[in-house]
């Protein structure tokens, strides 16, 4: 995260489909290009923005489906701050905490950059399209370091300040988003403290005043849960962006 330059998260994409034709046939409706650079159009805003295309893209998701989660980074310190994942995709909130009574209030200037800088965050589906010489070249690009700095932006605080939380990032690509909505999840179940190993009275307690058995155990897991040799609790966070174009 804090190893890329910021601006980078506006080009930070990746074509997850490119097509090239005839223009006439792939997207009459696209001019020519006067030079070689690409347009680029915001994607997954609109329902029908890719009405056009629909043809060309129903065929697509069966060959992109990357159903395995891909590792990007290990072990990456997550910063204190959200502004410090990213300034472009966690742009400092314009809040001020007061020192003294912890109060915090909303500074009007910051209020003003804080939501140009929402507007100009980088979306997670763009395509690019030029057509030269008759010829159409389409490629449909998705940003992975944004999704991964707002999902990481999430996590930001929800440990105490004195740890030092480390995060490990991935993402995949699924293109049947009934199977999202369907995956099944693992079953709840209330744990119970009976095989925990009790503790002894605390010392202090009145005279004559002691724990059940089943305190002393609950008091036992306490001290456990407190232990330098407790089980790290790994907290997810997931970022989802949806082209409902591609999906099926
Ligand atoms: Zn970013």
């Amino acid at each position: 995260m804090g190893a890329h330059a910021a601006e980078d998260c506006h080009k930070a994409y990746s074509a997850l489909l490119a097509v090239s034709g005839p223009s006439a046939i792939l997207c009459p409706q696209l001019e020519p290009n006067t030079s070689l650079d690409w347009e680029i159009q915001k994607l997954g805003r609109f329902p029908g923005e890719l009405n056009d295309l629909n043809w060309v893209l129903q065929r697509a998701p069966m060959q992109m489906a990357m159903h395995d989660w891909k590792q990007i980074s290990t072990d990456t310190t997550l910063p204190p701050s959200r502004d410090q994942i990213c300034s472009i995709c966690q742009p400092k909130l314009p809040i001020i905490t007061d020192p003294k009574s912890g109060a915090r209030s909303e500074k009007a200037q910051e209020a003003a950059r804080y939501e140009r800088s929402i507007k100009l965050q980088p979306p997670s589906y763009i395509l690019l399209s030029r057509v030269i010489d008759e010829q159409a070249e389409l490629r449909f690009s998705v940003n992975i370091r944004t999704m991964a700095h707002h999902a990481c932006g999430r996590l930001v605080g929800l440990v105490h300040a004195s740890d030092v939380p480390k995060v490990d990032i991935s993402w995949r690509l699924v293109t049947n988003t009934l199977d999202l909505a369907k995956r099944s999840l693992r079953a709840f179940t209330l744990s119970s403290n009976t095989e925990d190993t009790a503790a002894e009275n605390p010392p202090g307690f009145e005279k004559g005043v002691t724990l059940d058995e089943e305190q002393r155990r609950s008091l036992g897991w306490m001290i456990a849960q407190e232990s330098e040799e407790i089980d790290p609790f790994t907290e997810e966070e997931v970022d989802e962006a949806i082209l409902p174009a591609m999906a099926c």
